[in-house]
This record gives structure tokens, C-alpha cells and sequence, in this order.
């Protein structure tokens, strides 16, 4: 399988470096299902028209496009503010990834932390989809770790912009009202989300493993 941020393009690059329709075509009939399906849930508005078509069209033909329509007609639409809150409250009601409980609504926060050694800084942002008290532990753990080991050497300037940036999603701890991030994350993800709606495993699947595409907000 080709890494995802190579699959969401090359169709793409692919058609305007041949230009063939044919070869387009082939192209398409030699993906596995697995990658034909992971295009058409998510990057079906990225494509250009003519790749869209010939997704469509091979998707017919292996008698998949049932499975993927609204999947497909979620992404292409524009949500309204409704829709978003639909989309992101299937999200929310669904079990912590993390503890396994339910009695209180998951929302997403970035969590970020430094390690420096004198010359070498090694830091990392990533998103966290949880319940509060889930979301308050990676928010604490990633500022101790961060001010125990950020701090050395060239480290110090990351570790400012690590500890401001989980200072800002503190705040958001406890909220039910899903955070900027977690909009962002749905919107990226809205034809799994659709696809996945009434698949509880695959949703969950879907959050443990969510990346964000924007680290800022
Ligand atoms: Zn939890």
C-alpha cells in the first residue's frame, strides 16, 4: 500500500503527466480495493474531473460504489454549520478510545511535547481524541514531560511554543461544544465518518488513529 500522503495525489499527478485517459484508467483497474476505496472515502473532492470519473466508473464495475455513495456525496457537498455538528456528535457520543468510558462526550485536542539533549531537539504535536479526563491526563503528562526534558540546550524555544499551545487547549478541556480541531478533523474525514456512521468498530478504529493535518488553530 502506498503511504497516504503519496495515495492522495499521484492519481492526480499521474493524469496530468500522461494526460491519457487510458492510462488513467489502467491505472485505477490495478489498485486493491482497499486503496480504491480509501481514495473514493476520502480525497473524492481533491480529484479533478476526469479522475473522478474513472474512479466512479471503476467502482462500478467492482460493484462498490454502493458502499461508498454517500461516503462520496458527504465530501463533494458543502457542509452547513447543522451538518458539521451531525457529523462531529457521531464522533463525540462514541466510547473513549482511551479508557473505554461513555457517560461524557469525546472532543479532540492538540497535544504537543519537547525533548531536547544539548544539540538535539526532538518534538512532536499530535492529536488526541478523548473523553475530559483522558484529554486533562495527555494535556499534564506532555507539559511534565516537556518541562523536565524540553528545556536543555536549543530545546528551550520549542518547548515555549510545546507548553503555550497545550496552555490553549487546556481551556478547552471539559467542553462539550466540539473544539476547532475536532471540526477540523471531521471535515477531513467526512466520507469515513459517513461510511463508518453505524460501524462502531471502524469509527473506533478511526479515532484512535487520527491525525491532524493542521497543527495550529
Ligand atoms: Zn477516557
Amino acid at each position: 500500500m502506498l503511504p497516504e500522503y503519496l495515495m492522495k495525489h499521484w492519481i492526480n499527478i499521474l493524469y496530468i503527466m500522461t494526460q491519457n485517459k487510458e492510462e488513467l484508467k489502467k491505472r485505477y483497474s490495478l489498485l486493491p480495493d482497499e486503496d480504491l476505496l480509501r481514495i473514493a472515502m476520502k480525497d473524492s473532492a481533491d480529484l479533478t474531473p476526469e479522475a473522478f470519473h474513472v474512479m466512479t466508473k471503476e467502482l462500478e464495475r467492482r460493484k462498490l460504489k454502493d458502499s461508498v455513495a454517500s461516503a462520496i456525496d458527504a465530501q463533494l457537498r458543502c457542509l452547513s454549520s447543522e451538518e458539521l455538528s451531525c457529523y462531529c456528535e457521531i464522533i463525540q457520543k462514541q466510547p473513549c478510545p482511551n479508557c473505554g468510558k461513555n457517560q461524557l462526550k469525546l472532543n479532540a485536542i492538540l497535544v504537543s511535547h519537547v525533548i531536547s539533549l544539548v544539540f538535539i531537539t526532538f518534538s512532536e504535536t499530535k492529536l488526541s481524541i478523548a473523553c475530559p479526563a483522558c484529554l486533562q491526563e495527555s494535556n499534564k503528562d506532555a507539559n511534565l514531560k516537556t518541562w523536565l526534558f524540553g528545556l536543555w540546550g536549543i530545546g528551550i524555544f520549542d518547548t515555549i511554543k510545546s507548553l503555550s499551545l497545550n496552555y490553549k487547549m487546556a481551556k478547552y478541556i471539559g467542553s462539550e461544544t466540539p473544539t476547532p480541531v475536532l471540526e477540523n478533523f471531521v471535515q477531513d474525514n467526512i466520507g469515513k465518518i459517513e461510511a463508518y456512521k453505524d460501524k462502531s468498530e471502524d469509527l473506533q478504529f478511526l479515532i484512535k488513529h487520527a491525525k491532524a493535518s493542521r497543527l495550529t488553530v
